[in-house]
Formats: structure tokens, C-alpha cells, sequence
């Protein structure tokens, strides 16, 4: 039988059934279909011999007989235990899909505590948390490996075998290691005829063993020594040290302003738990994901896996298999790098915390900073967040004394942080004489910065050439037939794109309602400013970055290589540029409209528009050459703008949290979000209707205190072809609202057509 070693550490088998009144029994969930456990029984052969392929634990995938046709489906093995046989007949084991476990004891509870909190069935988690490429064992195959018994090796000599025979056993007897038949036929120089002849008279013994395709070198880079830290990053240090040595876990909030320092304490922390033999998890959010990024640790620790959604299933697959095996010391990676099996996880750091990317927007919906305090406390180590703007659920727990706060208010090197100024966009639109984004005091200071070899970073959050098309005589807005979204004209394609889904139409030459001629694209896009300041500033290069012109796989890191080097000199782009990004040229920052997400439907706006703010703020002032940011906005007295351009978190988390108080919303209360869509304008409105009923009762019923916004149309009350409603339920009582929620997940029927998720601390609220 072929030999599998197990993925874990082995234990010893706990279900033994001696007598028949006992039956072992396992208990699975499934990835689609029912939610819910269900239990087989496991017949003798597959419970035995835990080497064997067909042998049943949990972690492992497994066939079982479903309803009448008893049609085999696949399911998650989660439990197996002895029993009491029962009256009630159990339907056997079919099969047993997988040669060895996917998940550990830990994972298993990690991933059913994440089944509870969101909501979401057991069985769809664990199929969101093993790649595919480990469940497909993707890039690794069975090899046959060939060895001599050591009875046989002993009496060589006396063997009564042919010549050829002879030399095939002496050359696996002196041969360092097992070989596989083709290897021996050829070190041995003969056919592969004495080899199974020697095999069928037992003189010779195989092993089954799963190997990688290809074996893959280790890149070399060149290793950094420690920067010997300041005082501020000391003290960060020492806590999240004194954490560690503890042994018990803790939550570390490091807020520290941008090029404070953070990396170089979360690497020096890393190093102390490498040298006592544990590994460490760093999330970063994928698009920080950068070979830039990467390199800091790579330069520092020696062995480093990357994990992230662009990689193959054999890539997956082989950076899984390694940390398994403990030969990683650190995992760098976005959000499902929260499931990395790290045999001796000593720490995890969550960078840029407050990112909405750490939250993923399919079942489970499941925030990994969530996730990470959950698996940090059942493996008794610290988490580390650490933002320059961190989230106000974070900071509230740090506030009140739920996680340890260190602040690092100053830059490395006494940097100063850089001066922030607003530009009124009111009273610049009634001075100026052109129509384009830049305004007269960002173009002067942007000439200036230039004449100074400085380089420019230009934010404006909304890519495309315009942000709308419309008609002046009516108002008439062209929209996307499948969303309730305005077109977005693009120049380079020619065409109107609806950013929601791949609708796109040639852009209309006259109203379509009103027939009038002067039909205007207006608003700002990336396109429309890269324009514009090509036609300002035609002897400097300038460079755009959004996800029209970043589709290639790469391009975003070639991009940043040619503004590193200095040959553009303007940057100008969507979100992308605002993170993370470190020239130390950059002496003007310039935000072309602060205002963009300000007034979206989401309680979130002001924090949202806080964060880009400080962020984009953050890219200069990096070196003695100083640096200064114009924040272009039509609200400069809104307190997210005051707040941002002061750098003051402080002074805008005190403005926010009362207002989030006063209206219970996070993080003085949780929400869920029900979302319904279908195809049909009335049905999907009927049942959401009847959702919002039966939560009603629900919460009536349990007496759970709460607040419940719709079923009203959703922001976007239109998106690819249907209809969306949503409801959103407030309670102070987390626990509550989930035990309300899901005896209606588990008996609302929607009509065919319609469809509808349940979201549990939801972050996108459109
Ligand atoms: P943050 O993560 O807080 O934005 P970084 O860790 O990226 O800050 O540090 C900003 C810059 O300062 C980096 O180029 C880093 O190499 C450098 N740096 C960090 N700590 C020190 C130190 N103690 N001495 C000198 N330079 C440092
Ligand atoms: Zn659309």
C-alpha cells in the first residue's frame, strides 16, 4: 500500500470500537448543498491504518451516499468518534478522496469558529480556506521508490540469482538513496525486466512517496544587518517582546504616522520569535503586495513565503507544503494568508490594518484582522496592528484597554511630517478661466516643485476620462442599462464603460432624450488629468497608474521602477499611488478632489476620505528636501479634511466616535447586512420584504435591543441585470443579532431567480 506521511502531527487514533453495541463514526460537512453535519459510518478498512490512502480522519475529503439515489457527493470529514450504535441505520463511507489530511486540529476549529460568527455554513469555509492547488496536490506526484529489505541486503552474496539480478541489488544496496525503477535500470545499465523479476520474488521493496515536479531554487538576496532603532520604535519593540515572552496573546495596536518606522520594528519582533524556532504571519494588503515590500523581509529573514491570488495552483501548493513542513520562517501575504499553517506560529502583524481589502466580499465574508485575533488567541500569541490611520473599531479597543496602544507620532531621522494646505475649489472655480483639475496654486506649485528636480504625486480617485456623460439642456445622464450606475466615458477606448460590469456603449454624439447636440462628458477622471497635465507640462514625463493602465501582471512594479529612477517626474493616479510608496524625491503631493468619496451613502465616508487623505499626504516630506501636500476640496471646514490636513488622528477619531455613538454604529454596535437581488423588480422587493419580517420577529422574540434599517433599495439598486434591496440591522448585542439572524438563513426560501447573502460586519455598504 502506498505510504503517505501526514501533513500533521500525528495523534494517536481515538476512535476504537471494540464490541458491537459501538460504531465509529464521522461526522462531515459539505462545501455545496445542505448546510449542516451529517454523520456516516466508517467501515473497518478505513479506519485502521492511518498510512493507508482510504483511511478516514478529519481534515480529510471523503465520497458519502446522499438522499435516495444515494448519489455519492464530496464532503469534509470534521469529527470521528465512537459511538453508541443507535437505532437509527447510518449510511457507510464511500470514499476517501484525499492521501492526507488538509487541516490541522487548530485550522479545523479556527474555521468552524468563522462558520458561527459569519453565518456561513462549515462547509463552504473550509472549501474558501484550502487553496485549490492543496486539495488538487497540485504539481506533485506519486513516485515509486525502490529499496532493498534489510534481510535481503544482509545475505547478498549467498543469493541464488542471475548476473544481471546481482548487479541490480548491489546497486541499490550501495546506492545513498532509494531510486526509482527507471533510475536503477539506468545506474544498474539494464532493462526494467530483472527489476520486476526481483520484485516478484520480494528480493527487492517500494514505497509510494509524493513529490514535488520540480524542485525550485531559493532566490539569493543579498541580507541587510538591523537598523539600530530610536527610541519610539524601542518601546514599540519592548511591547510586542514582553507580549511574546509572556506567552499569552495580546492585541498591540502600533499607531505610528507614516515613515515612522513600523516595518523595522515588526522585522526586528520577527527575528526574536525566529530565533526561539517559532514563524510568524504578516498581512499587508495585496495591492502593498509589492516585490519592494517583499524584498524588506526577504533581505532579512531566509526563508520567506509569499502567498498571494495571483499565483498558480502549483505555486500555491508548494508554499503550502513548505510552511506545513516548518521550513518557513515567515509567511508575507493579503488576506487568506491569515490560513497559513505555520506548525510554531509565534506572532502575527497585520500592516495598514484599517484596509477594506482585508475584508473579502464573497462567503465567507470574513475580515482576516477578525480572523487573526481569533486564531492569535486560541495559539496564545500577539497580533500586531499597525496603521497610520487606524480603523475606529481598532482604535476604540485600544481606548478601551482591550489592546495594548503604542504610538510612534514622529518620522525616522526627525523628519519633519509635511505641511498640508486646502485650495477651495468654490471660490478657485469662480477666479478661474479654464475648466481643467488643476488649480492655480497646485499648477504654481507643482512648476515649482519640477524646477527643483522634486517629483509630483497627483491623487484623484476616480479613473476613466470623465466621470459622467450628460446632457446640459435636460440633465439627462447616460446610464448602464444592467446597473443603476452613470457611464464613465473613456477616451483612449472611445467608448462609455460602466465600471460595475463590462457594459460599454459608443458614446452618443446627441441627447438621446432630448436630441440637443451639446452633449458634455463631465467630471474628472485619471484620463482626463493625465491629459491635462500632459498638455501643461510637456517636457516632463508623467506617468498613469489605475487599473486600466496595471491589467498586466507586473506592470504595476515596472511603473514604480521607472518613477524610482527618476525618469518620470509626474505620477498621477487612482487609489493605487496613495499606500505605502517611498521616494524620497517627492516633494509635492497633490490631491485633485478630496471630496470624491465624502458623500457616498456609507457611514464610513468620513473615514474613508481621512485615511486617503493622510495617506497620500504621507508620500512626501521623505528626505531633508521636505515636502508639501495641496488638498484640493470643495468642504475644507468638513472635519475629515481639518483632521487630515493637521495630520491629527486623534483630533478626527474624537469628532467621529461620538456621532458613531449617538446612531450605534460601529464600533459602538454591530451590523449586519442583508443583501437580496433577482431578476424581477417586484419578487426580489416582495422577499426582501419578507426577510425584513421574519428578522423582525426573530429579534422580537429573542428580545435582542436593535435597529433595523429598510428593506429599501440598496445604493446601487441595480447591478449586472438585477434588482438589489438591502436591510441593515444595528444591535450593541453582536451575539444576539447573529441568533436572530440564522434560524431565517436556515428556513427563508427566496423564489427562483432571487438570491440573497447574509454579511456580518459588512464594510461595503453599496
Ligand atoms: P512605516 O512602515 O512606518 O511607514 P518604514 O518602516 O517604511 O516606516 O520606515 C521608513 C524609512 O525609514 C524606511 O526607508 C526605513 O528603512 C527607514 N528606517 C526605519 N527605521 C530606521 C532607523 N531606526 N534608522 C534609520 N532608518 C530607518
Ligand atoms: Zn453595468
Amino acid at each position: 500500500m502506498p505510504q503517505q506521511q501526514s501533513l500533521f502531527d500525528t495523534e494517536p487514533l481515538p476512535w476504537e470500537a471494540d464490541d458491537a453495541a459501538q460504531q465509529v463514526v464521522a461526522t462531515v460537512v459539505l462545501s455545496t448543498g445542505p448546510p449542516g453535519e451529517f454523520d456516516y459510518l466508517v467501515p473497518v478498512e478505513m479506519r485502521n491504518d492511518r498510512s493507508r490512502d482510504a483511511f478516514v480522519e478529519p481534515g480529510r475529503r471523503l465520497r458519502v451516499p446522499m438522499g435516495k439515489g444515494n448519489r455519492l457527493i464530496t464532503a469534509y470529514c470534521v469529527r470521528v468518534e465512537t459511538k453508541p450504535s443507535g437505532s437509527r441505520k447510518l449510511k457507510s463511507v464511500a470514499i476517501v478522496i484525499d492521501s492526507v489530511s488538509l487541516l490541522s486540529p487548530a485550522m479545523l476549529r479556527l474555521t468552524h469558529w468563522m462558520a458561527e460568527y459569519y453565518l456561513c455554513p462549515w462547509g463552504q469555509v473550509l472549501e474558501a480556506v484550502v487553496p485549490s492547488g492543496v486539495r488538487v496536490q497540485a504539481g506533485t506526484r506519486d513516485v515509486t521508490l525502490l529499496f532493498l529489505p534489510t534481510k535481503v541486503a544482509a545475505r547478498l552474496t549467498q543469493l541464488d540469482v542471475t548476473d544481471t539480478q546481482r548487479k541490480v541489488l548491489e546497486t541499490l544496496a550501495t546506492s545513498p538513496k532509494p531510486l526509482s525503477p527507471p533510475e536503477l535500470a539506468r545506474i544498474a545499465k539494464c532493462s526494467m525486466a530483472p527489476i520486476q523479476a526481483l520484485r516478484k520474488l520480494g528480493l527487492i521493496d517500494r514505497r509510494m512517496e509524493r513529490l514535488d515536479t520540480r524542485e525550485v531554487a531559493a532566490e539569493a538576496v543579498a541580507r541587510e544587518p538591523a537598523k539600530q532603532l530610536h527610541a519610539e520604535q524601542e518601546r514599540a519593540l519592548a511591547t510586542i517582546l514582553a507580549a511574546f515572552d509572556s506567552g499569552k496573546h495580546q492585541t498591540i495596536l502600533v499607531h505610528g504616522v507614516t515613515g515612522s518606522g513600523k516595518t523595522e520594528v515588526y522585522i526586528q519582533a520577527i527575528e526574536k520569535a525566529v530565533s526561539f524556532g517559532r514563524q510568524a504571519i504578516v498581512l499587508v494588503p495585496e495591492i502593498s503586495l509589492t516585490p519592494q515590500t517583499v524584498g524588506r523581509f526577504r533581505e532579512r529573514f531566509d526563508r520567506v513565503a509569499v502567498l498571494h491570488s495571483h499565483q498558480s495552483d502549483v505555486e500555491r501548493h508548494r508554499h503550502w507544503r513548505r510552511i506545513v513542513r516548518g521550513e518557513v520562517e515567515v509567511v508575507v501575504g493579503a488576506r487568506s494568508a491569515i490560513f497559513a499553517p505555520l506548525p510554531h506560529l509565534g506572532l502575527i502583524i497585520i500592516d495598514e490594518e484599517h484596509e477594506s481589502s482585508f475584508k473579502q466580499d464573497s462567503a465567507p465574508r470574513y475580515h482576516a484582522r477578525d480572523v487573526a485575533i481569533e486564531r492569535a488567541m486560541a495559539e496564545g500569541v500577539p497580533l500586531v496592528l499597525g496603521s497610520a490611520t487606524p480603523s475606529l473599531e481598532s482604535w476604540q479597543h485600544a481606548a478601551s484597554g482591550d489592546y495594548s496602544l503604542v504610538e510612534m507620532p514622529r518620522r525616522v531621522l526627525n523628519l519633519p511630517m509635511p505641511t498640508v494646505r486646502t485650495i477651495d475649489l468654490r471660490e478657485e472655480t469662480h477666479r478661474r478661466t479654464g475648466s481643467g483639475a488643476i488649480s492655480r496654486p497646485l499648477s504654481q506649485a507643482m512648476e515649482a516643485a519640477l524646477r527643483d528636480d522634486g517629483q509630483v504625486i497627483l491623487l484623484l480617485n476616480r479613473r476613466g476620462f470623465s466621470t459622467h456623460v450628460q446632457c446640459p439642456a435636460c440633465g439627462f445622464v447616460l446610464k448602464c442599462p444592467d446597473c443603476d450606475v452613470a457611464l464613465t466615458f473613456h477616451r483612449h477606448d472611445n467608448a462609455a464603460l460602466c465600471h460595475w460590469c463590462d457594459f460599454h456603449t459608443a458614446p452618443p454624439d446627441v441627447c438621446p432624450d432630448c436630441k440637443n447636440a451639446n452633449i458634455r462628458y463631465s467630471g474628472q477622471g485619471t484620463q482626463k488629468l493625465e491629459a491635462e497635465v500632459r498638455a501643461r507640462f510637456p517636457q516632463h514625463e508623467c506617468l498613469r497608474m489605475d487599473t486600466d493602465t496595471m491589467r498586466r501582471p507586473g506592470s504595476h512594479e515596472a511603473a514604480l521602477t521607472k518613477f524610482r529612477a527618476g525618469d518620470v517626474r509626474i505620477l498621477l493616479g487612482t487609489q493605487m499611488i496613495a499606500k505605502g510608496l517611498d521616494f524620497p524625491n517627492v516633494t509635492l503631493v497633490g490631491v485633485i478632489n478630496a471630496d470624491t468619496a465624502l458623500h457616498w451613502p456609507d457611514f464610513r465616508a468620513a473615514e474613508r476620505t481621512f485615511h486617503l487623505v493622510t495617506q497620500v499626504a504621507g508620500r512626501t516630506g521623505r528626505s531633508d528636501r521636505g515636502g508639501r501636500v495641496l488638498v484640493q476640496t470643495f468642504s475644507p471646514e468638513h472635519p475629515a479634511i481639518l483632521a487630515a490636513v493637521k495630520h491629527d488622528y486623534r483630533l478626527f477619531a474624537a469628532g467621529e466616535l461620538p456621532q458613531r455613538e449617538a446612531l450605534g454604529y460601529p464600533p459602538f454596535g454591530s451590523m449586519v447586512r442583508i443583501i437580496v437581488r433577482g431578476e424581477q423588480d417586484a419578487t426580489t422587493k416582495a422577499f426582501a420584504e419578507r426577510l425584513g419580517e421574519l428578522v423582525t420577529q426573530s429579534l422580537q422574540r429573542l428580545e435582542v435591543p436593535h435597529r433595523m434599517m429598510g428593506p429599501a433599495p440598496a445604493p446601487i439598486a441595480k447591478l449586472r441585470g438585477k434588482y438589489r434591496y438591502h436591510i441593515q440591522l444595528q444591535s450593541p448585542d453582536a451575539d444576539g443579532l447573529r441568533r436572530a439572524v440564522r434560524p431565517v438563513l436556515a428556513t427563508a426560501t427566496p423564489p427562483e431567480e432571487v438570491q440573497w447573502i447574509v454579511d456580518v460586519d459588512p464594510i461595503d455598504m453599496m
